[in-house]
């Protein structure tokens, strides 16, 4: 009996963090791959919504004819319902970043599948929607088995990045040093306190999508690039 419990408790500690750790550097290699085969701009925000910077960042979209896709924190949309719906409206897509912002490795695994589904009931509240599921970008990058198998059940895309613009790191570099050509994007569009990041992150995703324009590569959301659809 002990030797059984014991062979449990290893298979589990092996399944729990490993498994989702390698199965998200399968997902970003194969972002990789997809991208050298049809080398496309994919714009992801994370985080928000913000006020004024998620507004910003609809009107630089705007001026440039491009979508992106935003990942919504659920904690963030509670008063933000007019901006959850401007980027509806505008045509980008929605996808979900959970609730609480929580690392999935250090919160009990019935925590993390509950902030998923509380994460996905705020953007249907805001939208007046029902659906169950959006493309999924992992808090911190990060799951444990049993949301990732849960993820996975339930269908949801879990999208990962392949160029971080670096807007929330401590030494943040000024947009003229980030070179990118065919990536998926992440960048947030949370509310900033400092001017200067939200002017980075305003910047960087104008420069983007002007080098683009001149590079002729489309510029795509998430599910446009993963069905290989859009221009
Ligand atoms: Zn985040």
């Amino acid at each position: 009996m002990k030797i059984i419990i014991l062979i449990s408790v290893v298979v589990l500690i092996f399944l729990y963090l490993p498994v989702p750790w390698i199965y998200s550097k399968i997902l970003v290699m194969s972002l990789r791959r997809k991208l050298a085969q049809k080398p496309s701009l994919v714009l992801t925000f994370d985080d928000g919504p913000g006020d004024t910077l998620t507004l910003s960042i609809l009107d630089i979209l705007k001026k440039h004819n491009a979508k992106a896709t935003f990942f919504l924190l659920g904690k963030n949309i509670e008063g933000r319902e007019e901006v959850v719906k401007q980027i509806a409206e505008q045509g980008h897509e929605i996808g979900t970043h959970g609730f609480d912002h929580l690392n999935y490795w250090r919160v009990n695994p019935l925590k993390s599948i509950s902030d998923i589904n509380k994460g996905i009931q705020e953007i249907n509240k805001a939208l007046d929607k029902k659906n169950k599921t959006y493309p999924f970008r992992p808090p911190f990058g990060k799951l444990n088995f049993i949301s990732l198998l849960n993820l996975c059940l339930r269908k949801f895309p879990i999208i990962y990045w392949t160029c971080d613009i670096g807007d929330t790191h401590k030494n943040i570099q000024t947009n003229n040093k980030i070179e990118i050509s065919s990536s998926v994007v992440l960048a947030h569009d949370y509310e900033r306190k400092n001017q200067n990041t939200a002017r980075m992150v305003l910047g960087t995703i104008d420069k983007l999508l002007r080098e683009a324009k001149q590079k002729d590569l489309p510029v795509l959301t998430v599910s446009q690039f993963i069905r290989g659809s859009g221009s």
